[in-house]
């Protein structure tokens, strides 16, 4: 059984107030009214429930125009809490988020020791019991605990089927947390959550986005007509094993010539590494101190990406495709040659309607994404 907590908001009228304040404050009753269909009698009801339930509280803001000053309405950031886990394949942020989406505190602790999955889960509770001990949390406060992992997953079941990177595979997750917390656990792939992050806090208009995560691997997430596309198998957007080149290297899924294996950090690092040993924070720094053998990898690997977006612009015409992950440290060295090739490849019509970005939330986008999903699916409104 889950733990009782008390994000309980059972009327369907109630839910909807709550969410519209959430979404529009702080907000006065009157013009909560004038943008509703609710009566003044039934919003001023349903508000002062919420005020008592904690979820709404009272504020003054603003300056009168004469007489006395309005008294706005806001729900309370602080009335519950959840995480956001973030494992990617060299570190997991561990993200404390409040009830108004925004970030409490932020932890990011290294993998050291990855073929061990049973380790990093453990030191991510050590991490998440050390957060709820300084922040004083009861676990009644805490609305659920959403994972995001760069692989494949089976989201019903709670299980990470594959993730090449971290060499971890059909692994129970979302039990392990239940079986620890109690508490209702989402499991996601990163990309995906990413892709709700940038549109639910950056690009609320967009309607069509891909979100390209490209670190180690390359991974996307699709937003179709307003919503995460998910596909049949639940894993759609896995463009990182488009074929771009029959006759390039040997990917892990099997094939050649995948995007991921020629376009993605291990790309960089692989092609850097035929000459000498350096990590990709040294690659990176050797491309900022000018040394030209870097920089015309990380051109390449631009143009590489390139040809991805413009498959992914040709067959999805997305109104905005958002490059995230850790490329975006050389965006400077591989944005011009992106651009170059998708003018060249991607079809007029598609690429006219099309912008490409690169993230503004950085590497948090994930993070975000996970909160707004708990945000979404786990206070349990009426249904
Ligand atoms: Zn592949």
């Amino acid at each position: 059984m889950e733990v009782k907590n008390s994000f309980l908001i059972r009327d369907l009228n109630l839910a909807n107030i709550y969410k519209l304040i959430h979404k529009l404050g702080p907000i006065s009753r009157k013009d909560l009214a004038d943008k509703t269909d609710y009566s003044s009698a039934t919003i001023s009801n349903h508000v002062k429930t919420l005020i008592k339930q904690d979820f709404v509280l009272e504020t003054k803001k603003g300056t009168s125009t004469g007489g006395r000053r309005p008294v706005y309405l806001k729900t309370n950031p602080e009335k519950g809490y959840m995480f956001s886990i973030d494992i990617e394949v060299n570190q997991v942020k561990i993200v404390l988020f409040n009830l108004d989406l925004k970030i409490v505190m932020k932890n990011i602790i290294p993998i050291t020791n990855k073929s061990n999955s049973e380790e990093v889960i453990d030191n991510i509770f050590k991490e998440i019991d050390s957060i709820i001990a300084e922040r004083d949390l009861n676990v009644q406060e805490i609305l659920g605990i959403g994972i995001a992992v760069p692989g494949l997953i089976d989201k019903e079941e709670g299980v990470l089927k594959f993730a090449p990177n971290l060499t971890w595979s059909d692994l129970k997750i979302c039990e392990l947390f239940k079986n620890k917390y109690n508490l209702p656990i989402i499991l996601e792939n990163e990309a995906n959550a990413a892709a709700i992050g940038e549109k639910d806090f950056v690009y609320p208009d967009s309607n069509n986005l891909v979100y390209v995560s490209i670190n180690e691997g390359i991974g996307c997430g699709v937003i179709f007509n307003n919503e995460l596309y998910k596909g049949a198998s639940g894993n759609a957007g896995e463009f990182g094993h488009i074929i771009i080149d029959r006759s390039g290297p040997k990917c892990h899924c099997g094939n050649n010539g995948c995007w991921e294996s020629l376009a993605s950090e291990n790309y960089i690092v692989e092609q850097v590494s035929e000459n000498n040993n350096l990590t990709k924070k040294e690659i990176y720094h050797q491309a900022q101190a000018g040394n030209e053998e870097v920089i015309n990898v990380l051109n390449r690997t631009g143009q590489n990406i390139g040809v991805g977006i413009s498959n992914i612009i040709n067959s999805l015409s997305p109104e905005l495709v958002i490059i995230g992950g850790g490329i975006t440290a050389i965006k400077d060295y591989i944005f011009s040659d992106i651009m170059m090739m998708v003018e060249e490849e991607a079809l007029e019509v598609s690429y006219d309607k099309s912008e490409i970005k690169f993230s503004e939330l950085e590497n948090l986008a994930t993070v975000y994404g996970l909160a707004s999903l708990i945000f979404n699916e786990k206070l349990v409104f009426s249904k």
